[in-house]
């Protein structure tokens, strides 16, 4: 069956093509939005696509309108209904990527969040692999100090924020590399351009704390549980970047990402060179979960068909 695109757009499930914002949009001026990333994955097998964790992004998107103030009046059901209709609608069979946002929709000028009118968007994307999981990851130390609590509230996934992740995505690429690792205001490790960051030394997993400017990654929150499902020590803390250059192994999480290893930091090599056995052993049991394959994290997933 050939895939319908559609979108939700102003209340209502219209063709992708048809779901379009003026110029004068006071969100795309001032990048007053916030936004979230969900992803579903295609199982051939059941020919289902299972959503990862919808109830937990819808609620942190939620979240984000609290913290910036903006008036939006539906709940996290409400939400997940219409994102499910809209991905049966579009009839799709692969795997996908959900991008949903709510913006400050008023032809408006004057940045603000109070008096001023704001509406939802949702379209989807066909999407496999955003970044490479497999060869290991180039990274380097961001120039670019991650955006602090006290500018931008971290804990929101707030549009205009990513200006900050779009100078260190384009300085690491532009300098041979694939992605950034941003330092805190205070000069201690905090996470990617749009990822969570993770550390094992000594057999432990290590992972900065919600205190270091960082999004609180649902991934991060679902490895920190298989982790210990997987009697694996997990801390979460403090990290310095002279730690980076001497962990054992290192990775990235996030919708986007999943779960991608890193080989190299400022050119230094993480640990053997090759992908650690903790990473391994997360990395696949994450992609088995999320793709319907472990009874015990079903509990995680939302089929669509
Ligand atoms: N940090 C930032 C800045 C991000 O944009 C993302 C992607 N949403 C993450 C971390 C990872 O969060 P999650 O696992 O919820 O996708």
């Amino acid at each position: 069956m050939e895939v319908k695109k559609y979108s939700y757009f102003e209340g209502k499930i219209v063709p992708a093509e048809s779901a379009k914002v003026s110029i004068q949009t006071h969100a795309l001026q001032y990048g007053t939005a916030v936004f979230g990333g969900i992803r579903g994955y295609y199982n051939k097998d059941q020919d289902n696509i299972f959503i990862f964790r919808i109830h937990d992004h819808y609620t942190r998107l939620l979240n984000s309108t609290k913290i910036m103030q903006i008036q939006f009046d539906k709940n996290p059901q409400e939400l997940v209904d219409i994102t499910l209709q809209l991905v049966r609608e579009s009839g799709y069979k692969e795997n996908i990527y959900i991008r949903p946002y709510i913006y400050t929709s008023s032809l408006q000028l004057s940045p603000r969040f109070h008096d001023v009118k704001a509406d939802i968007a949702i379209y989807i994307l066909q999407l496999n692999d955003y970044m490479d999981t497999q060869s290991g990851l180039k990274t380097m130390v961001s120039s670019w100090r991650r955006i602090d609590d006290t500018s931008i509230p971290t804990f929101s996934k707030a549009s205009g924020g990513y200006v900050n992740s779009a100078l260190a995505k384009s300085e690491a690429v532009q300098n041979g590399c694939d992605e950034a690792i941003f330092l805190d205001s205070r000069g201690l490790v905090s996470e990617g351009s749009a990822e969570n960051l993770f550390m094992v030394r000594d057999g432990k997993l290590i992972t900065p704390s919600l205190a270091s400017s960082i999004l609180e990654g649902i991934t991060r929150k679902s490895i920190l549980e298989i982790a210990k499902n997987l009697n694996i020590e997990v801390v979460e803390r403090d990290v310095s970047r002279s730690e980076l250059y001497i962990c054992d192994e290192l990775f990235f999480s996030g919708t986007g990402v999943q779960v991608a290893w890193i080989s190299e930091v400022d050119r230094r090599v993480v640990g053997t060179g090759k992908i650690g056995s903790i990473t391994e052993m997360i990395q696949k049991l994450f992609f088995k979960i999320v793709t319907g394959e472990e009874k015990e994290y079903m509990k995680w997933l939302v089929s669509v068909y």
